[in-house]
């Protein structure tokens, strides 16, 4: 059900085309025609969930560039894991690139923060 579609990409060795295909379990909490939303395993806040798209892109400026309704429909995604989460009082939206700003999974994954007050700047 979650398998990307035949004209997605896939990489063999990514962890996250893995949680995709369901090789590999995880937490789902959402799921919409593009993307999975999942629980992070290593959670950083009350609500942590992971929204990617089923397609491997490496970054967030790959998937704008390439498949920009799909960059979308990560971010739609998470507005519908928000709500889903009860988060009306606000929540976070990261995407890491690279190596400086700390990124250990090159399939593009939106990170979906809240439930605690969050501080800025981030470290
Ligand atoms: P990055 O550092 O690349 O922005 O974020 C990668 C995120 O993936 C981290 O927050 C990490 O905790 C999470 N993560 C790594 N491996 C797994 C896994 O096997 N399952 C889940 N659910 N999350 C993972
Ligand atoms: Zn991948």
């Amino acid at each position: 059900m979650n398998a990307p579609a035949p004209d997605q990409t896939r990489d063999e060795n990514c962890l996250f085309c893995k949680i995709v295909a369901g090789e590999i379990p995880a937490q789902i909490v959402h799921t919409s025609d593009h993307s999975v939303a999942f629980r992070d395993v290593n959670p950083q806040a009350p609500t942590h969930v992971l929204v990617v798209p089923k397609g491997h892109y490496p970054n967030a400026g790959a998937i704008a560039q390439q498949a920009p309704s799909m960059a979308a429909d990560l971010i739609t995604t998470a507005r519908d894991v928000a709500a889903q989460e009860g988060l009306d009082n606000g929540y976070r939206l990261v995407f890491n690139t690279g190596e400086d700003a700390g990124q250990t999974v090159f399939h593009v994954h939106l990170h979906l923060l809240g439930g605690r007050p969050l501080e800025w700047p981030p470290g």
